[in-house]
């Protein structure tokens, strides 16, 4: 028995194993990215560190042991490899789903086939390219020479086609249109024969896995890969460097849009998947930083200069999900975004994430209509290099901006501008940097500084937009003052406001990404209507369960004010694009966790009054297996929630 590939692979990309050592002995900084310490291995003790530590490797010159980060776990714990998975995931706090665990001899990946079928795509589409006698292909071939004159020779660009993954798909037309599914069928019938599926459920095995890796789909009655269409091919590869998706680029005045990507399949999340990553992690290590850029082309760009660095979101603005990942291999980001506005927006983006992940950002500027790909077209990486090395910081980047946008000529115009740009500084976290921007303000605006700084001095943060308040009396709807007065609900406690507003947001779960719930085998066994802090939003959950969509639920339900009032905040809430089924599994814990607290609580107090002490005793297993979900991160998979959910059951029937 063992964990799945995926699973293990989750695990690698979340743990960072200088901060593992760390837990081992003093580690000291050895370069970017990097600490040594005396080796914490049990067959070798040292007075001088020679035991050398990187985010995903070891190596120690001691005793020469070396290998990654389940190795490390292995040999300083001496337990075997799912151990080792298990104690990696636990302090990343990652949560196993009911799918990671499988059987065999674990490292099994159930989406092999998947893999297997896109590495075979990612080959036929390269050796369409620099194929001579592939007369269609001769456009692609003619741009990406003029994106790389460096590499022009046919030989030297079948070169670099070969090590970035750049392909051609034929046009679509009658015969060529399925001439990708034809050569995978062939081969994916040759592998599957020394597999032991039976010849006779091949076929069907082929159609089922080009259609789940997202190569191929029914059209008119026939299985075609009707997705891409004389486009350059770039391959997208998992930080493991297995093909799970494409990019298609347009050819100069070929058919919109100028991206088309691979459906979003068990393997190719896109809001999950950095383009480049692969390439890069091998590099961020030495660098302690990171690009951030638009495009496939861009990001070959960089990994042909001296700084290979750079990732790129594939056919989506960049997400939190890709954020967060990036932020474990270094805080250190340089975005480089096109100068126009959508890049600007792209840039923008990054507010919101600069404290909680404690960003240092960086913008690269380039000239405007220039993007990092155009270097490469003109030979000219190293002054791409250049730019990248000249970065300002986001701050000034963004003071900049407003300086520029807005118009300063008259006094008010200068006094608007000067406004926004000090809440810009008075929300920025560093107070360190504030003084120095306030005084760059008075410098670009001609303002006093001292004036300036009294009127920074007065401001305050701009208020967090949180998603869900917990419910007050609307102020607004024209009743008397002293209804309201009346009306007022007793003040919450913190405790129940905070299971209140976890409440709504999982109930705003099952309402937008109830398939997700399904999914994740959340719905319906993981979450019940016991687990809500109050009787209305209990009935609002039943209520949603049993219905397509709020109309219906609200129909349900046809009285209460309560009521009302909750569907009134889930008719304003908005999908979370960014839930999985792990933040989800773990809202869901939290709520059944602050319940059996709840009901705990309840208890102890029932029994203090009643000085019938009885009640209490027999709680022990209720407390510990509490505490023993909280700590697992609210693993709502674990025996002990299950436990939580059968003991609440029986109280809540008495
Ligand atoms: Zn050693």
């Amino acid at each position: 028995m063992g964990w799945s590939r995926e699973f293990i692979e989750k695990v690698r990309e979340a743990t960072d194993l200088t901060d593992v050592a760390g837990d081992y002995g003093d580690t000291k900084n050895a370069g970017p990215g990097k600490v040594k310490m005396n080796c914490p291995l049990p067959n070798h003790s040292e007075k001088t560190p020679s035991h050398y530590v990187q985010k995903e490797f070891f190596k120690c010159f001691g005793c020469g042991e070396g290998g990654d980060i389940f190795k490390f776990i292995e040999t300083v714990e001496n337990c075997d490899f799912n151990e080792s998975v298990k104690r990696l995931a636990g302090r990343a706090g990652i949560v196993p789903g009911p799918d990671d665990w499988i059987g065999g001899s674990g490292g099994e990946d159930k989406r092999k086939d998947l893999f297997v079928a896109l590495e075979m795509a990612s080959v036929i589409y390269k050796a369409r390219l620099p194929d001579r006698e592939n007369k269609e292909a001769q456009q692609a071939r003619n741009f990406l020479r003029d994106r790389a004159p460096h590499r022009a020779r046919d030989q030297a660009l079948g070169e670099m086609c070969e090590e970035n993954g750049i392909g051609y798909s034929f046009p679509r037309g009658p015969g060529l249109s399925n001439g990708l599914t034809k050569e995978l069928t062939q081969q994916l019938a040759e592998y599957f024969k020394k597999t032991d599926i039976k010849e006779a459920e091949i076929p069907k095995k082929i159609q089922n896995t080009l259609e789940r890796a997202g190569l191929a789909s029914e059209f008119q009655g026939n299985l075609t890969d009707f997705f891409f269409s004389e486009r350059i091919m770039f391959t997208i590869f998992d930080s493991s460097d297995r093909p799970i998706a494409f990019s298609g680029r347009q050819l100069p005045g070929g058919r919109d849009p100028k991206y088309r990507n691979s459906p979003e399949t068990e393997i190719y999340k896109k809001n999950e998947i950095l383009y480049g990553l692969n390439w890069s992690k091998k590099h961020v290590a030495k660098e302690d930083r990171i690009i951030i850029c638009e495009g496939q082309l861009d990001v070959i760009a960089f990994r042909e200069s001296s700084l290979p660095v750079a990732v790129a979101p594939c056919g989506t603005s960049i997400t939190e999900n890709q954020v967060k990942k990036l932020a474990r291999y270094t805080n250190n980001f340089i975005l480089c975004f096109d100068s126009d506005n959508a890049g600007q927006k792209a840039a923008n983006r990054f507010v919101q994430w600069e404290e909680k992940y404690n960003l240092q950002i960086k913008v690269a500027l380039l000239p405007e209509g220039t993007d990092p790909g155009d270097y490469l077209a003109q030979d000219n990486l190293d002054e791409l290099v250049e730019k990248v090395e000249e970065a300002i910081p986001f701050l000034r980047w963004r003071i900049d901006r407003i300086l520029e946008e807005e118009k300063t000529e008259t006094i008010e115009e200068r006094v608007n501008a000067a406004n926004q740009s000090l809440q810009i500084i008075r929300d920025h976290p560093e107070e360190m940097y504030w003084d120095d921007y306030v005084r760059y303000i008075g410098q670009c605006l001609s303002h006093e500084y001292s004036e300036l700084r009294k009127k920074f001095d007065k401001m305050g943060k701009t208020p967090e937009r949180k998603p869900f308040q917990p419910i007050q009396p609307d102020t607004n709807s024209g009743t008397p003052q002293v209804l309201i007065e009346q009306k007022k609900p007793k003040p919450l406690n913190k405790e129940t406001k905070q299971s209140t507003i976890l409440a709504l947001h999982v109930l705003s779960l099952v309402l937008h990404n109830r398939q997700t719930l399904e999914q994740g085998k959340l719905l319906p066994n993981k979450l019940h209507s016991m687990f809500f802090p109050t009787s209305p939003l209990s009935k609002v959950f039943e209520a949603l369960i049993a219905s397509q969509n709020l109309n219906e639920a609200e129909n349900l339900l046809k009285d209460g004010e309560e009521e009302e009032r909750i569907f009134l905040e889930l008719r304003e809430s908005t999908p979370d694009n960014l839930i999985d089924v792990e933040s989800a599994s773990k809202q869901i814990g939290e709520l059944l966790v602050r319940r059996v607290k709840n009901e705990l609580n309840q208890v102890h107090k029932a029994a203090k009054e009643s000085g019938n002490l009885e009640p209490i005793r027999g709680l022990g297993d209720v407390h510990n297996a509490q505490n023993a979900v909280q700590d697992d991160g609210y693993n709502v998979f674990s025996p002990e929630a299950d436990f939580l959910i059968e003991w609440l059951r029986e109280r809540l029937e008495k």
